[in-house]
């Protein structure tokens, strides 16, 4: 064993970590820092999560929007996605960024890059490969890996995970996704796209949990015309039939009824867990909660001062744009001497599926338990009513704004349509200001006729929630 290296700054994972070493660099040129990752180099985003699957589902979206577009007048025929094409750009583009990072991490003077897992051997020390490493700054970017459900005989069967399912090199001709979340949902819509038949089996009754109950069902509405749905289902088994197609047993939850799905690959894509494992964050006394994500105060510090963590590893809000953040808020505590609490107020995400799906801030009930009932309106607006969305085609989508009744306060937004992503920004942005109000939405021009004008149109259009409940279930919306 060699003797313990000393460093100003050890980094493990090379995701949004890395944004904290390049400033550190930046601030203290001549410091000698050591970057870890056991995978290669760039992150989950980058290799096998937000940069690939937009790859993916980009085309995917492309297809659908011209399939629609028949209806408005559009011919195009033997419309397909080809494959191996986007699974090659898909590659090219992640192996080259990886190359990329690999050779600046390697031709870093103060950077040692050790490409093994890390694992504490004591407080503020680590085992790299042979040798044993020493700071006392330590950042913690650790982020998370596909979980894994139990599902009898799943070991014993050949599947994929996100982490796996790109090195495809064919679509199969069917393919089973256990999971119902936003990482099943957008590779269902690849694969659908794709020309394989898709099954969706979610746990949960709703498809994409997280949404608000109208924005799962349309969803679940919309994608079921291209795949099945099961929702309220679990795997509970799976075998390897003759030919090596995979027999699933999907037992209703409610009912418990059981029925069988064949398919010649299977995609696990059933939530998220902790890396600490491999860590061995006990032996460093750093606190994890149950799931093991590595507990840290507002500030971002674990337990132990000095070590900091951020992102995924967490488990707070598992997004690219969340670890980013993260990343600045221990740029500011951790290397100047800042005290800045982390703010998840105003956190939104996306679902890239067709339609898309975006949301920002609380939900209706969130709202309703922080704010009372009669204290919460409701901005609503389908993008039907709106020029653009009428030229476009747009059926039954909409725009659900959340507000404070008292100073109409924006709580929460959700939007499901063409180009979701983009239009709930306008909502972030303001919410951004605590201070400000829907009638910023409401008032602003829009440019006409714009998709935008649909978010102004919901800021607009307003009632109190027993009201828009009403007319929902009376269908008059
Ligand atoms: C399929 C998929 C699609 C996604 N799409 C989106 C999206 O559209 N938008 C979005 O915002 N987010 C998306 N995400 C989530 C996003 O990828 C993550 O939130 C983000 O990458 C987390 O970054 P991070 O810096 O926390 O960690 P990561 O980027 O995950 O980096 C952590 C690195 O640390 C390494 N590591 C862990 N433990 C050790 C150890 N002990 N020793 C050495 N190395 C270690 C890991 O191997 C990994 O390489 C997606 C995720 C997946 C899986």
């Amino acid at each position: 064993m060699w003797k313990t290296k000393k460093y100003d700054l050890i980094a493990i994972g090379t995701g949004s970590a890395m944004m904290v070493v390049q400033a550190y660099l930046e601030m203290k040129p001549r410091a000698r820092i050591a970057v870890i990752d056991k995978d290669p180099p760039g992150g989950i985003c980058l290799t096998k999560g937000c940069v690939p699957t937009k790859l993916l589902v980009y085309p995917a979206e492309v297809l659908r929007t011209v399939e629609a577009a028949r209806a408005l007048g559009v011919r195009c025929d033997n419309l397909r996605l080809d494959f191996k094409a986007i699974m090659q750009r898909v590659q090219a583009s992640v192996e080259s960024e990886i190359s990329r990072i690999r050779a600046a991490l390697e031709a870093a003077p103060n950077i040692d890059y050790y490409p093994t897992a890390a694992a504490f051997s004591g407080p503020y020390r680590l085992r790299v490969g042979e040798r044993e490493i020493k700071s006392g700054l330590i950042l913690l970017g650790t982020g998370s890996c596909p979980s894994t459900p139990a599902i009898e005989n799943l070991a014993a069967v050949p599947y994929y995970t996100s982490d796996t399912i790109l090195s495809l090199q064919a679509p199969p001709r069917r393919l089973t996704i256990v999971g119902g979340g936003y990482i099943a949902a957008e590779y269902g819509h690849f694969f659908a796209a794709a020309g394989t038949e898709v099954t969706i089996v979610g746990r949960n009754p709703r498809f994409l949990p997280e949404e608000e109950p109208e924005v799962s069902a349309l969803a679940k509405t919309h994608m079921g015309r291209r795949m099945t749905i099961l929702t309220g289902h679990s795997v509970v088994s799976v075998s390897r039939e003759a030919g090596g197609v995979i027999r699933a047993t999907i037992r209703r939850s409610d009912t418990g009824s059981t029925r069988t799905c064949c398919s010649e690959a299977l995609l696990v894509a059933t939530g998220r867990a902790s890396n600490s494992a491999i860590l061995d964050a006990a032996k460093a006394g750093i606190q994890t909660d149950a799931e093991g994500w590595i507990r840290t105060d507002a500030y971002l510090q674990t337990n132990q001062p000095g070590i900091w963590a951020l992102g995924d590893a967490t488990g707070r809000h598992l997004f690219k744009h969340v670890a980013n953040y993260e990343a600045q808020i221990v740029y500011y505590n951790a290397l100047r001497n800042q005290h800045i609490a982390a703010d998840y107020q105003v956190v939104p995400h996306a679902v890239f599926t067709y339609p898309e799906v975006a949301a920002v801030g609380l939900k209706e009930t969130e709202a309703v338990e922080a704010y009372g009932e009669d204290n919460i309106r409701i901005g609503f607006e389908r993008y039907a009513n709106t020029t653009k969305g009428e030229a476009m085609g747009v059926e039954d989508c909409f725009v659900k704004i959340v507000m404070a009744s008292e100073g109409s306060r924006i709580l929460g937004a959700h939007i499901i349509g063409p180009q979701a992503s983009t239009l709930i920004q306008a909502v972030v942005n303001l919410m951004a200001f605590p201070t400000e109000s829907a009638a910023a939405l409401a008032q602003a021009m829009y440019t006409h006729p714009a998709l935008s004008e649909v978010v102004g149109r919901a800021a607009m259009n307003t009632m109190p929630l027993t009201q828009y409940r009403r007319l929902w279930g009376d269908g008059a919306l």
